[in-house]
Parts: structure tokens; C-alpha cells; sequence
């Protein structure tokens, strides 16, 4: 089984755990530099970017994520691990810095306050049938792609709010909540294709 990292320090990790070890993976929680350096793959969790950055940087861990990434790492992140990735982030707040590697850019809390959460369905060629149900809590949106990423999936709306880009993903939805792992599955597949 693959030996896969979820980063813990702020956030659902817990979930991300609990879905990634009833796939069959060995899910570990990420703190530490080594703990990095042991797995491969890795999960960024939904919770709040700007703590998640002041946090990796107190744990020493932004410098070993940013070499982790740019050594091709596998990376799933989700919500608050999308804007992580994100090369480019509009309402950050003031300092805030992401570790970047996707070629977008991410517009924070984009659906406002009357649209704090909702909940659709989107399809996913690269997943197939069915649709994802998706659950949006306080979402980020990608406002646009450079030529390195590609769109997998949108809203009605057009609205661009999962992405790939080589061995990474973002999405700004939650599937750890929603009973439908294929996105976890689709992360370990390229895991062990790494
Ligand atoms: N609004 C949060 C942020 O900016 C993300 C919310 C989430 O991860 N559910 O980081």
C-alpha cells in the first residue's frame, strides 16, 4: 500500500485520513520534515490558508513542502490546500503567502456571504459517471489558468473549481465529506504512478 501524508497541521486532516486509510493506503499525519520526506503523496486540507501558511512556516515545513513540490510530489489539495498550491491567490490577506505549483490563480472566499456553503453536483470526466456531489464550504474559485493547468471541472456557471496539473490536483470542494472517494482514488492512481 502506498504510504500517503495528509498535512496536520490545521483543518479536516482528520477526514482525509480516515478516507484515504478505507482506500487501502497507509495515511500518516504530516508535522514534521521527516514525516514528509517518509511518504509519497500528499494531502493539503480544507481549513483556513492564511493560518495553514503562518503555521508551515512555524513548523519549518514551508521550505520542505516547496522542494517536495517542485520534486513532483504528488499533491492533492482541497479548499484551503487549492489556494496552498495556488501560484496566484486574489483576498489574501496581508503577507499571505501560498507554496504555489499550480499554474492559476484562486480568488479566496469567493461565493460571498450569502453563499457561505452549497452544495452540486459537477461532472468529472476524469472520473466518468456519475457526477460529483460536491460540498462547498466557504470555497475559493480558480479565476483563471495559465497553459500549465487544465480545467476538470466546473459549474454550471462555468466557473472553473477543480484543476490538474502533472502530479497535482485542487479542488475547491470537499469530497472527504461526501461518501464519494473516486477523487482520492484518482490522487493514489497517479501516487503509484509516480
Ligand atoms: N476560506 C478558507 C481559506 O481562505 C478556505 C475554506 C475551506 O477550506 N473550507 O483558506
Amino acid at each position: 500500500a502506498p504510504r500517503v501524508g495528509v498535512l496536520a497541521l490545521q483543518g479536516d486532516f482528520r477526514e482525509h485520513l480516515g478516507v484515504l486509510r478505507e482506500l487501502g493506503a497507509e495515511a500518516v499525519p504530516v508535522r514534521r520534515p521527516d514525516e514528509l520526506a517518509s511518504v509519497s503523496g500528499l494531502v493539503i486540507p480544507g481549513g483556513e490558508s492564511t493560518v495553514m501558511d503562518k503555521l508551515s512556516r512555524a513548523f519549518g515545513l514551508r521550505e520542505p513542502l516547496l522542494e517536495a513540490i517542485a520534486g513532483g510530489l504528488p499533491v492533492y489539495g482541497t479548499c484551503a490546500g487549492l489556494i496552498m498550491l495556488a501560484d496566484r491567490v486574489l483576498d489574501a490577506i496581508e503577507g499571505q503567502q501560498t507554496l504555489g505549483g499550480l499554474d492559476v490563480t484562486v480568488r479566496r472566499n469567493a461565493f460571498g456571504s450569502q453563499l457561505d456553503s452549497f452544495e452540486t453536483d459537477i461532472p468529472m470526466p476524469v472520473l466518468g459517471e456519475p457526477a460529483v456531489h460536491a460540498v462547498f464550504i466557504r470555497a475559493p474559485v480558480v479565476e483563471s489558468l495559465g497553459e500549465k493547468a487544465a480545467a476538470i471541472g466546473a459549474l454550471d456557471d462555468g466557473r472553473v473549481v477543480a484543476v490538474e496539473q502533472g502530479s497535482l490536483l485542487g479542488t475547491s470542494f470537499h469530497p472527504e465529506v461526501t461518501g464519494d472517494y473516486r477523487f482520492h482514488e484518482y490522487f493514489l492512481s497517479k501516487v503509484r504512478a509516480a
